[in-house]
């Protein structure tokens, strides 16, 4: 895919949750009452400027600085007073804010009941204000005084200490510095955000929990890291420099190391800038601008004695890894706020990550947790397409998760370079993006600090190149496919929120967008006006295709969608010798995209496959609505996409790899026999369509649990190989599952992927160390994992004759429970509790924790042998489990066969290394069978199973 790292991985690996939004929303409630309950106090006094003139319209915010919560606000008057009323006693910080001043703020007001508590400000002209160039098309990006304060290159160091034996403590994490020099960044705004030490330091870092400690021992091979240093480079916003300058090991008056110091930090910033391409200005500046009570970051980057270019961070608002050898990616850890990373180029990966102390102990640390600035509710973008440059207006709705934040970080491609912002007055506002090939993240700043709750709307133009790709005769892509509109930050990702898009472009061409129309084209100024719209329903993600297209559609009466489908009319030569000299390269190393099963190409014209196609949607569509109930769509377009090696999925529209669409000898006399007859080309539509439920209609809370949307994907697809392609091809795909799973390959350097990791860990799978085992584990064990339970509900008794009856009465109410939202691995675990049978219920208790701590946040895998006789049409065997620990537990299914197929008789439980009889002994048959296995349809994973007749 022709993304960079960062956008790749930052489109999938982010996190979300709406069950913390609920719990902000729970705590401001909480408070109010209290409020209103008692009288209480009041808080009031007079704005003035320098002069002692009064300040007019000034915006006061009275805050309950613990928890965060605005308890009141009130405007200034004519003549420059403000109160607020009914403060229930306490202490609390008052903020004052108004255009052309810096922030004016008390700390520690005390209300008493029924009492008055004057606080009175005098307000500092904000100079750099009077700087900013005032321009008919907005301000210029990244003039805000204090931003440019932070970005400044430094001329000299700033504060030095002479240290010994100073220790910064930081979570699980401790900083040493031994002996040597620490020095300090200028101050900006009054605020030190960045130190730099020289001489001979040492890190120590314990992950808290047990498979966090296995994670750190597959890159150091101890489960705490001790790393000596030379030089450490901190960015923070925490309390850092306090701290040392409170410490008697840190002695200040240093100067010798100043000239290296400066030296180091001027690399770091070229480091942030130009290799990681991440704005760590920016995230300083979400900090300085803000009044919230949230505590600071603070970033380490650690060159290390031993492992090289290590990188330890904390972030409250969740943690943004460099990902990738040397850093040139990204990945999204929250709503953990903890992670080591190392940005080596044969140990890089994230090594550990995780939440912080305090929610462990609290028990609140949990995927769910959301950690936003804001809730982005509704885009409305006006784009025109002018050859490949998108020129588009998005008016952003957004309500804003907590109170105090100036700074609203947003996800947008760097080559789509914003023009202005303006605010829902008209009235432009400062915004931050850097240079496209840089560290260009894109950000708006509010005139004041953000209110909890309150609802903000943002007018953003942008315009480039990039977004959009032409491959020549009517075929194009649209690259940037989640960040092509300002989406909701870097911090978490998959922000739902409705859409409604007017797209102008080219006669002669179609458009497909996300969701439906909102009415019949029309042509204005010469080109063609689309308007579609996601009407309620909230999508994670909106994306278009674009083309010259030839269509086919039909409405399937039985499930109730329209299917739609769009092949490109020609295939541009530059395509054919291009995508295939990249693929067989590809390939050749085992490093194709992520999001790839494996692949091959060609040229050809595709519409003549159409048939196929749209048949195979149609039958996965109706499978899929049995087992997993109706999408909240109605209608879905298979589009063609001029990449041939990766399907993508977005709500309501497929990107189909033009590949799948072409028959197996052209394929072949393209790419070789062995690829003629790849699965992945008759598999990437079911799994790509199974995408609308696993991913869309339910999305997922955090990295750790994207494999339910890969692994839910594939066991989807299992289901349409048995309906549309038989018994056969079913066990053939569980094999080719069960392969991938338990065999060590090159790509996975050699490494048995189900031994590296448990599927929680997702993308983390990626790494130098552990190569490609993403790929071979999340899908496969991912999808293994739901087949177990399907085969241990599979009910061969049931009275509507219907064996999946029970399965489908547990995902239709996962999904059911959490429509349209995102789910965690433990929102499953809790349907899947809802419906426990006897059979799966080994520790008697009605909970599935025994088959969840083994097969989702485990890492082993058992072998059986199985040794039966047959006598006659009596049976007799027995069954050995090894290669697990004495906990290990399964019930594994017998199955014979008559002559018609597989047929189970009935299920062992097994515990740890144990070999269990068949009771009872013989098993009286009604004839001799032909076969007898355990297991037969792949019912539990396995490195191997054996049956051997006696
Ligand atoms: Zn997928």
């Amino acid at each position: 895919m022709h993304v960079t790292v960062k956008n790749k991985f930052t489109r999938r690996a982010r996190a979300n949750g709406l069950f913390a939004i609920l719990l902000s929303l729970a705590s401001l409630i909480a408070t109010l009452p209290a409020v209103t309950a008692q009288a209480g106090g009041e808080v009031a006094g007079t704005v003035t400027d320098p002069r002692g003139a009064v300040v007019v319209g000034a915006t006061v915010t009275v805050l309950e600085v613990t928890a965060g919560v605005t308890v009141g606000t009130a405007t200034t008057d004519a003549r420059g007073q403000y109160r607020v009323a009914n403060v229930p006693a306490g202490s609390y910080a008052v903020v004052v804010s108004a255009g052309g001043f810096r922030e004016g703020r008390l700390d520690a007001v005390r209300v008493e009941e029924g009492k008055r508590a004057a606080a009175d400000f005098k307000l500092e002209v904000a100079l750099a204000d009077t700087t900013v160039t005032v321009t008919a098309s907005g301000l210029k990006p990244n003039s805000d005084p204090v931003y440019a304060g932070l970005r400044a290159q430094p001329r000299e160091a700033g504060p030095g200490f002479t240290v010994n034996n100073l220790v910064l403590k930081r979570d699980a994490a401790s900083f040493t510095l031994k002996s040597g020099e620490l020095y300090f960044v200028q101050a900006v705004e009054g605020r030190h955000v960045a130190a730099v030490f020289v001489g001979d330091g040492e890190m120590t870092l314990t992950p808290p929990e047990p498979r966090e400690r296995e994670s750190l021992k597959l890159f150091t091979d101890a489960e705490t890291l001790t790393e000596g240093f030379t030089e450490l480079v901190l960015r923070f916003s925490d309390t850092t420099f306090d701290e040392v300058k409170a410490s008697p090991a840190a002695a200040p008056g240093a100067s010798a190391q100043a000239g290296r110091a400066l030296e180091l930090y001027r690399s770091n910033q070229t480091l942030a800038r130009k290799q990681l391409k991440r704005n760590l200005d920016l995230r300083a500046l979400v900090d300085l601008h803000s009044t919230s009570q949230r505590p600071g970051f603070f970033t380490a980057f650690v060159s290390g004695r031993r492992y090289g270019k290590l990188v330890f961070q904390i972030d409250p608002l969740g943690v943004v890894a460099g990902f990738g050898p040397n850093g040139s990616g990204s990945i999204g850890l929250g709503p953990e706020q903890v992670a080591l990373a190392s940005l080596g180029d044969d140990n890089w990966g994230i090594w550990t990550s995780f939440h912080m102390a305090g929610e462990y102990a609290r028990r609140t640390a949990n995927s769910n947790q959301n950690r936003r600035l804001t809730n982005i509710l509704n885009h409305d973008l006006d784009a025109t397409l002018r050859g490949t440059r998108l020129l588009v207006t998005d008016t952003v709705t957004l309500r804003a998760q907590s109170s105090g934040n100036r700074v609203i970080p947003f996800d947008l491609f760097p080559g789509l370079r914003v023009t202005r912002v303006q605010d829902a007055e008209g009235a432009d506002l400062n915004f931050i993006q850097e240079n496209k090939d840089e560290d260009g993240d894109f950000a708006v700043i509010l005139p004041q600090a953000s209110q909890a709750a309150k609802t903000y709307k943002l007018t953003v133009q942008y315009e480039g190149e990039g977004a959009v790709k032409d491959y020549g005769d009517g075929n194009f892509s649209l690259d940037t496919r989640s960040n092509w509109y300002p989406s909701n930050g870097d911090f978490q990702f998959g922000d739902r929120a409705t859409f409604n898009i007017t797209f102008r472009y080219p006669k002669g061409v179609t458009f497909i967008g996300v969701g439906s129309p909102a009415g019949p084209e029309t042509d204005e100024g010469g080109m063609r006006v689309a308007k579609w719209s996601s009407g309620q329903t909230e999508l994670a993600v909106a994306g278009f295709n674009y083309g010259k297209f030839k269509k086919k559609e039909l409405t399937d009466a039985d499930s109730g969608y329209k299917i739609e489908f769009y092949a490109n009319a020609s295939m541009p030569p530059e395509i054919k010798s291009y995508e295939l000299e990249r693929l067989s390269e590809e390939i050749r190393r085992g490093s194709s995209d992520i999001f790839t099963e494996d692949a091959a190409a060609s040229s050809a014209s595709t519409t003549g496959a159409a048939g196929g196609a749209i048949d195979d949607t149609r039958n996965a569509m109706r499978i899929y609505n049995v087992y997993f109930g109706k999408l909240p769509y109605t209608r879905i377009a298979i589009s063609q996409q001029p990449y041939g090696n990766f399907g993508q999925a977005w709500p309501t529209l497929v990107y189909m790899p033009y590949s799948a669409f072409l028959d197996q000898t052209t394929r072949a006399k393209l790419f070789g026999s062995k690829f003629g007859t790849n699965t992945f080309f008759d598999y990437v539509g079911p799994h790509e369509v199974a995408h609308q439920w696993w991913g869309h209609t339910l999305g997922w809370s955090s990295y750790r649990d994207q494999w339910m949307s890969e692994g839910f994907a594939e066991l989807s697809t299992s289901l349409w190989v048995e309906r549309t392609l038989g018994r056969d091809k079913f066990i053939k795909f569980w094999e080719a599952q069960r392969k991938e799973i338990v065999e060590a390959r090159p790509q996975t350097k050699n490494r048995r992927p189900y031994e590296v990791g448990a599927v929680t860990q997702g993308l983390r799978l990626l790494s130098g160390k552990t190569g490609a085992t993403y790929q071979f584990l999340v899908y496969p064990k991912g999808a293994y994992i739901l087949h177990m339970l399907r085969m241990m509900m599979w009910d061969t008794r049931n009275p509507k004759g219907n064996p999946d009856e029970r399965f489908q009465a547990m995902m239709q109410d996962f999904v059911r429970t959490h429509f349209n939202k995102d789910v965690s691995t433990e929102d499953f675990k809790r349907a899947v509790d809802r419906h426990v049978t006897p059979d799966m219920d080994l520790d008697g208790n009605r909970r599935l924790d025994w088959f969840f701590s083994q097969w989702v946040y485990g890492t082993q895998v058992p072998s059986y042998r199985f040794e039966y006789s047959v006598a006659g049409n009596a049976l007799s065997g027995r069954i050995t489990q090894s290669g697990v620990s004495d906990t290990f537990k399964m019930r594994v299914p017998v199955y014979v066969d008559f002559g018609k197929g597989w047929v189970r008789l009935g299920s062992a439980t097994i515990n740890g290394n144990s070999t269990v009889e068949l009771s009872p002994t013989p098993i009286p048959l009604p004839q001799t069978p032909k076969r007898v296995a355990i297991a037969a349809l792949n019912d539990v994973l396995a490195v191997q199973i054996e049956n051997v007749k006696r």
